[in-house]
């Protein structure tokens, strides 16, 4: 019996050391750290400004072109300021590919403790890893940041899901949503217990590309086609036509319980995550721009 077991934890052992990932997981969790020491990234607070200021510098170490766009919108009376940081890394066509995460922080009264370590901290540590390994090549990438993804009370037109929106709207207005070739949207992929259902209103062909690298990488126990929609950032682009995804472990903690709670912390959060997620996402986009 005690042969068994021992041989059984070095089983373990040896499949938990053998995730082959160009991501590294250890520097994720070291960025979202680094979120959750400027404090909650709440609407209108220095330290969403901080964060954005800080991912613009992060995104042009790693060579991207960045922009802070910077926006005001009134909503019940009050004058709320927002911040979609835009990094882009030009190809030699027009076409580019999408990359999303939000990083604001719900405001939740009494809770003060809310970090959002997973939800917005996790997809913004990932996407700034991501671009450090994402090559030049024909086809550009834009990683966009967006700010406001959270609602102050309830999803409308004007509560929730301001960053994507907005940017959204500029891809109208510069007549360019025909050269956005696809998008993908990362969010809570930070998940020690990672198990991502793709949202059902999202691309099918991009979400049958997802599962087949998925499987080939051995990883189809992490991936699955979910049934259920889900309001987030890839929708205005989804509205617009544009092939656009959601990769959400929308199942956090017990019965979600994590979620929106005090609970959402970066004990919760595993860099195996970021090392799957990550890794397939580089590779959905080396199939994306060959
Ligand atoms: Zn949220």
């Amino acid at each position: 019996m005690k042969i068994f077991l021992l041989v059984s934890v070095i089983f373990f052992c040896s499949c938990e050391a053998e995730i082959k990932s160009r991501i590294n997981g250890e520097r994720c969790i070291a960025l979202v750290q680094k979120q959750i020491d400027f404090g909650p990234r709440l609407l209108n607070s220095p330290a969403a400004k901080q964060t954005a200021e800080w991912i613009a510098a992060e995104a042009k170490k790693h060579g991207w072109s960045v922009v802070i766009d910077e926006w005001t919108e009134k909503h019940r009376g009050k004058v709320n300021t927002y911040r979609n940081v835009i990094c882009t890394l030009a190809g030699e066509s027009d076409d580019f590919i999408l990359l999303g995460s939000h990083y604001d922080t719900k405001t939740i009264s009494g809770k003060p403790n809310f970090v959002s370590a997973n939800d917005g901290g996790s997809s913004t540590a990932l996407l700034l890893e991501l671009m450090s390994h994402i090559p030049k090549n024909k086809i550009a990438v834009r990683a966009v940041f967006f700010d406001g993804e959270e609602c102050e009370v309830n999803y409308s037109n004007n509560d929730g899901l301001h960053g994507s929106r907005r940017y959204a709207t500029q891809l109208v207005l510069a007549n360019t949503v025909k050269q956005c070739k696809a998008m993908i949207l990362l969010d809570m992929i930070g998940d020690k217990d990672l198990h991502i259902a793709i949202p059902a209103n999202g691309d099918k062909p991009l979400k049958d590309l997802l599962m087949k690298v998925a499987k080939k990488n051995d990883w189809g126990q992490y991936f699955s086609k979910g049934t259920n929609s889900v309001l987030d950032d890839h929708v205005p682009f989804v509205e617009l036509g544009v092939p656009a995804i959601d990769l959400i472990d929308f199942s956090y903690g017990p019965g979600n319980s994590y979620w929106h709670t005090e609970k959402d912390t970066i004990d919760k959060l595993s860099p195996k995550s970021f090392q799957i997620v990550g890794e397939l996402t580089l590779q959905v986009l080396e199939k994306l721009r060959p």
